[in-house]
């Protein structure tokens, strides 16, 4: 049965910008794949049959590397592990990187989002900082109040924006 989504949900992997994740014959998935299941993630024996049986831990939906290349992780109707109290209802995506991605990335990162839009019409689409607790309670989480910073970058001004990235959010290279 189709989950109901209703958070799309960005991150970034909190690794350098512009650097690939994938190396030799390892995906950036199966890389995210390694980290996961060291810090205890599972994916049920049911999802791993039905998508990527090769991947044993990924919290993500979609991974997109630097040089543009978008990779499935979970299936899309298999609840992720990537952001605490709302994987229920939600799909995450990862794009390598911290707080500037290539315009392959960007590109990429485009053509996700407007595919989950068709997806999920009513869904919102957040960064993973948005969650952070809004302490002072003004009804917006301001930088002040992160508990973190992915995905590094402003996804509501993004998307305002047309999914035009801001200057200082692409990688121009090294
Ligand atoms: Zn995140």
């Amino acid at each position: 049965m189709p989950r109901d989504i209703r958070l799309i949900v960005i991150h970034c992997s909190a690794t350098p910008n512009g650097r690939a994740l994938s190396h030799g014959s390892a995906s950036i998935a199966a890389v995210i794949d390694g980290w996961h299941e060291a810090r205890g993630f599972r994916r049920e024996i049911y999802w791993r049959q039905q998508q990527n049986p090769m991947l044993s831990a990924i919290g993500y939906h979609t991974v997109i590397d630097t040089a543009g290349v978008i990779a499935t992780g979970r299936h899309l109707d298999e609840v992720g592990a990537h952001a605490a109290g709302f994987n229920q209802n939600s799909v995450g995506v990862c794009m390598a990187g911290t707080d500037a991605f290539t315009p392959a990335q960007w590109s990429a990162l485009q053509a996700v989002v407007a595919d989950y839009r068709r997806r999920w019409p009513a869904a919102r689409i957040c960064g993973h900082r948005d969650f952070s607790p809004d302490r002072n309670g003004d009804g917006r989480v301001t930088p002040n109040e992160w508990t973190k910073t992915c995905p590094g970058f402003d996804v509501a001004g993004w998307l305002a924006n047309g999914m035009t990235p801001l200057p200082r959010n692409v990688f121009a290279g090294a």
